[in-house]
Parts: C-alpha cells; structure tokens; sequence
C-alpha cells in the first residue's frame, strides 16, 4: 500500500517515511501545502497523513476540503499539534477520518493506518483472506493452507495490495503505483519478476486453487477463479 506523507518538519516526515518503510509501506514524502494538494489529487494513494500546520497557501485542512471536493476518498489521518477541540473538529469535519496529536507514538500511527484500512467486511479483524491464504497485517504472518509463508517485504507489500483488491483485474500501472514510491528503480520486467516469486511461494507448493492469474498484456487479479 501507498502513502503520502505531507509534512514539512524534515526529523518528522523521514521518522514516519522509515518507520513505514519498515513495514513494508511505499511512501512519499512532500514538504508544503501545494505539493501535498497536488500529489493527493493524483488518487494513487491508498493513505494521507496530513500535518495540519503547513508552509505555503494551504493547510492541512485546505487540502483535506479540495481533495474531498474531487471525490477523492482516500483515507486522511490528520497530525495536529494543538490539542485543540476546535481544530480536531475542523480536521474531521473537512473528511479527515481520523487525527493524531503531536508528539505521538509511531505504534499509534501504524495502529490507526491499519484500522483505517480494513474493509468493511474485515471489521474488527487485521487478517486479509482468500481461499486457504491468510495474511495477518498486525503481525505480518503469511499462511497458505496453515502453512507459514516467507516473504520479503516488497513480496509481502505487493501480496497485501493483490490480497485488498482481490476478484480484480489490476493493471500493471496500477499495482506498481500502489506498491513502489516514486524514487524506486522499476524496470519493465520488475513486476513480473515479483509476481514470478508470489507464484514460486503462493500458489505452486499448494494443492488448492491458483491464486495468482494473469489477465495478458493488462495485469493480474488475485482470486480463486480466472473469471
Ligand atoms: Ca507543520
């Protein structure tokens, strides 16, 4: 999954921009107002984490207000530095889902991305499934038919985004978007190396259904049928 971090406290954004990275986020940081309206209004994101007080013309609430204006409903964690009920309110009643206050424990800030993540249909749980594969996102285990899994990060990231969007068609731009940040070296190939070691690890040491199909020249969809 793909995050946009716009803060302009450097020590702030590199802190989250590692710490996410750890766990195997792609992530982008930008540094104004401006920026952060324009690179939100992409729609590659699958998170924003705004800080509230920005240099430039626009706020954090000013971008939350122009992104939500071009139906753009990308899940925003608002960081505010004022433990003021007022600029909560005003955050949240922008479309912010949900608000940190400075300074504030990276584990919380991984905790509410994840929540903010889930689907409907996984309330309450951090465990993504499909068929006989399950991923836990809070403790990052892997299990095809009760079977532990060992993935590496960009697997596991391009296996949670596969895994999020299942019954999909996903095209090729749109995985690489959601999975590598900007400054990644991406070949042509990249993709298709990685899908080949999901495969490798996923589907062909199992007996049960392929998980992994290949719509050709287009993309892939995770699921348990090729329809
Ligand atoms: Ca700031």
């Amino acid at each position: 999954m793909r995050i946009l971090v716009v803060e302009d406290e450097h020590k702030i954004a590199g802190a989250i921009k590692r710490g996410l990275e750890q766990e195997a986020y792609a992530v982008d940081v930008v540094y104004d107002g401006d920026e952060g309206l324009s690179s939100a209004l992409t729609g590659e994101y699958d998170m924003i984490v705004l800080d509230r007080m920005l240099p430039g013309l626009l706020d954090g609430v000013d971008i939350i207000k122009e992104v939500r204006a071009e139906n753009i409903r990308t899940p925003v964690i608002l960081l505010t530095a004022k433990d003021k009920v007022a600029d909560r309110v005003s955050g949240l009643n922008a479309g912010a889902d949900d608000y940190l206050v400075k300074p504030f424990a990276f584990e919380e800030l991984l905790a509410r991305i994840r929540a903010l993540l889930r689907r409907p249909q996984d309330v309450g749980s951090n465990v993504l499934t499909c068929n006989d594969l399950t991923m836990d996102t809070a403790t990052y285990e892997v299990k095809r038919a009760g079977r532990k899994l060992t993935l590496s990060q960009r697997e596991y990231a391009l296996l949670e985004y596969l895994l999020r969007n299942q019954n999909r068609i996903l095209s090729k731009s749109n995985i690489i978007g959601h999975v590598w940040d900007y400054d990644a070296d991406i070949l042509p190939n990249t993709l298709e190396v990685y899908i080949g070691y999901l495969r490798a690890k996923v589907d062909r040491p199992f007996s049960g259904p392929e998980l992994i199909h290949t719509a050709r020249g287009f993309g892939y969809k995770l699921g348990v049928d090729d329809n």
